[in-house]
């Protein structure tokens, strides 16, 4: 089974000792684990990658399996981690996800820590890549002896060694519709609550992050119902870490149901790449939320 690494950098590729990141050869080499072909994309902590930069992983992701490989891997920063792979997850659609096993993986400790959990994590991912080829499992993370499924797993933790979680959500989610190649990048992502800035930024799309439930602040919600009368949308997320938006969002919002709100602007991105007018966006975005739902767990 043919499987191919693409490496990005993170603490899995940092090297204390030689104050750089390992190329994703030299973590092969020192990990002995090894992979019919490695890709370069980044080397770079993921805090640090720019969109992109994501979109460029995503990509590659699709070329590896375009060019026939079952088993992907790719090595990555854990910060940022969670938005690659989702973002990955959207780029691929029905035919590439189910072609191969994609796993993302990165580590808490350097690569020349004596108790580095990279090797044990780019072990493991490579296992569940290679188990995960033609059975359309989507985009899965591999961390700390855990699987997580793109859409809903979040670094909560910012030194255990398992730090990620999917709060008991399955290891694979159902595929989201995709998109076409193109993102829209015209898409800002805000904070709304009593502390927060009283005016919203002039973008295509929006995300708004709100409290408890989704829910936004009154002083924001005639410039929400201009924006969507103007045929731009606004998607509700929550900060709560198992957010449920209110079902009823201000003046037809989006929800953004079970997705962060990071996750839902990479998801906004990728559906205003195919559909720029809102009528067909919200049909896309309907799919995208039933989806969710259809592993019960919105
Ligand atoms: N601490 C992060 C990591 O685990 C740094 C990063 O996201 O690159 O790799």
């Amino acid at each position: 089974m043919r499987s191919v690494l693409i490496s990005t950098g993170g603490t899995i590729a940092w090297s204390q000792r030689l104050q750089r990141m390992l190329s994703g050869a030299e973590l092969v080499a020192r990990t002995r684990v090894s992979f019919d072909e490695v890709v370069e994309v980044a080397s770079a902590p993921s805090w640090d990658l720019s969109l992109a930069d994501m979109d460029r992983i995503a990509q590659s992701v699709r070329t590896a399996i375009v060019g026939g490989a079952e088993a992907v891997v790719v090595t990555h920063g854990t910060d940022t981690l969670e938005e690659s792979a989702w973002l990955t997850e959207l780029v691929l659609g029905a035919e590439f996800r189910s072609a191969a096993g994609v796993v993302f993986t990165g580590a808490m400790r350097f690569t020349d820590d004596h108790d580095s959990d990279g090797p044990e994590n780019l072990r493991r991912a490579l296992d569940v890549s290679q188990a995960g080829a033609r059975h359309d499992r989507g985009v899965q993370v591999a961390f700390a002896g855990r699987v997580h499924a793109a859409r809903w797993v979040r670094k909560i933790d910012a030194w255990a060694l398992d730090c990620f979680d999917s709060r008991a959500r399955p290891p694979s989610a159902p595929a989201p519709p995709h998109g076409d190649g193109r993102i829209n990048t015209d898409v800002a992502l805000v904070k709304v609550g009593p502390l927060c800035q009283p005016a919203l930024p002039d973008a295509t799309g929006l995300v708004l992050e709100g409290t408890g439930a989704g829910h936004v602040p009154g002083r924001y919600h005639p410039d929400i119902a201009n924006r969507l009368d103007s045929g731009r949308p606004v998607v509700v997320a929550s900060r709560c870490s198992d957010p449920r938006p209110d079902p009823v969002p201000p003046d037809g919002a989006l929800r953004a149901q079970d997705l962060t709100a990071e996750k839902a602007a990479l998801a906004l991105m990728v559906g205003l790449g195919v559909h720029p007018e809102l009528v067909s966006l919200r049909s896309w975005w309907d799919e995208l939320l039933a989806a969710g739902q259809a592993a019960g767990t919105a």
